[in-house]
């Protein structure tokens, strides 16, 4: 079993809470640093290589600005992650914006930063042409339908609700070329926290071929290709991250034998990950209120499914450590739970701990994407701090925690006294 290591000591946490209350999520700069300079770097061969960070997995401007710092770009999927990233001065083609059924200001504003616009639907260009104008630049999304087997998590492309049918494709370009369009790119998404590398140099194969093939039929010229994200990462020890090296090899030996000999060569490989960028690290950390003893044993938390509903929603492995225990052994079993009045509020079930006590701190890994972002306010629950550990070792707030007024920010009870 291999070890989850933390990059902070407990004595750190310890004195980081003493100004931050628990619960609050942490993120841990240099690991996310070094680890997108290390994707950039897997991929240096690739002409133009852009990844536009899927900004839904962690919505915070902080980290954003990191990630444009590392060459990085913004994708995003609706109004509130538009603003974002024309908040952290992402503009033009640093911004993809890739969305669905998407309302007619979401297409206006696209437009208006200059975004990438990656439309979804054949009747999206009608729709983007009466809302917004057509754009020089313009993406599909392919969904290859029965051609693909999705994975586990993402499902079957023929039951997703994305993209353009292959002959929608070629229709589409045409009708935009018509339209004015004069730049196109390619994009698809057929997976969710894969952890097979062979899965997207696949995917790759996939769309140079289409590629190929839209340049053959309709005389249009790919410019680049945007393979999507879903670049899983090892929620449990025993797992092994994405070889990113051999991902991007095995798209090395297809674009030359694909692009390069159909004389489409360059032509630019985006890529557009968020749970791999963020998700491992990020930590939720909480403290141990209650210990129950009932049928079963209980280490209820003073964080809940509020700030991080991956493993109720889809039983999701996360690993916890507790702090200063990590060499003791596991030898009780817990529920670990927060208090939502919900019986799914769970953060593991059944899981070996070491003998947790009331005031132990606890980690919760792996929660640095689609953790604090996926956070709600069922039960009038609060979202917590969101703290950042600076490669110098300083910490500092990059979101305040929700106060219950924030919570009843959208309520007038003054009207309440003439209400009867
Ligand atoms: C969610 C999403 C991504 C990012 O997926 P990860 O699994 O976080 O890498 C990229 N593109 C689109 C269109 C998405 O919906």
């Amino acid at each position: 079993m291999l070890k989850k290591n933390l990059p902070f000591t407990k004595q750190q946490i310890e004195s980081i809470i003493e100004s931050n209350p628990t619960p609050f999520h942490i993120y841990d700069e240099s690991g996310i640093r070094n680890n997108v300079r290390k994707l950039i770097q897997d991929f240096s061969w690739a002409p133009g290589f852009k990844e536009y960070f899927a900004v839904k997995a962690a919505p915070n401007p902080f980290l954003m600005k990191i990630l444009k710092d590392e060459g990085c770009g913004a994708d995003c999927s609706s109004l509130a992650e538009l603003l974002l990233a024309e908040k952290c001065e992402l503009s033009s083609e640093q911004i993809m914006f890739s969305s669905n059924d998407t309302p007619a200001i979401e297409f206006q504003k696209a437009r208006a930063l200059g975004a990438i616009i990656n439309l979804d639907d054949f009747s999206h260009i009608s729709y983007l042409e009466k809302h917004a104008g057509i754009p020089q630049l313009i993406c599909l999304r392919y969904n290859p339908g029965p051609l693909r087997s999705g994975n586990a998590i993402i499902g079957n492309p023929e039951e997703a609700k994305y993209g353009f049918t292959r002959e929608q494709v070629h229709q589409g370009y045409r009708l935009l070329a018509q339209k004015g369009a004069s730049r196109f790119g390619l994009h698809t998404m057929v997976a969710s926290n894969e952890l097979n590398h062979q899965y997207f140099i696949d995917t790759a194969i996939m769309l140079f071929e289409l590629a190929v093939e839209v340049y053959k039929n309709d005389g249009i010229r790919i410019e680049f290709v945007n393979l999507g994200g879903g670049i899983g990462i090892p929620y449990r020890p025993e797992q092994n991250p994405v070889d990113t090296a051999a991902v991007s090899s095995g798209i090395k030996e297809a674009y030359e034998r694909i692009i390069v000999a159909a004389g489409l060569h360059p032509m630019k490989i985006f890529l557009e990950c968020g749970r791999m960028i963020t998700g491992p690290f990020g930590y939720l950390v909480s403290k141990v209120l209650h210990i129950k003893n009932t049928y079963k044993k209980y280490a209820g938390l003073d964080a809940c499914m509020a700030n991080l509903m991956r493993p109720a929603i889809y039983g999701a492995y996360h690993h916890i450590t507790v702090l200063g225990k990590e060499n003791e052994p596991c030898n009780t079993t817990y529920d670990v739970t927060g208090s939502l009045c919900e019986n799914n509020d769970k953060f593991a079930i059944d899981r070996p701990l070491p003998e947790i006590e009331p005031g132990d701190i606890v980690v919760i890994h792996d929660a640095g994407a689609h953790g604090h972002a996926m956070g709600f306010n069922y039960n009038g629950k609060l979202r917590s701090a969101e703290l950042l550990l600076r490669e110098n070792g300083d910490v500092i707030q990059i979101r305040r925690a929700e106060k219950v007024e924030d919570h009843f920010a959208t309520l007038d009870f003054d009207q309440l006294k003439y209400f009867s």
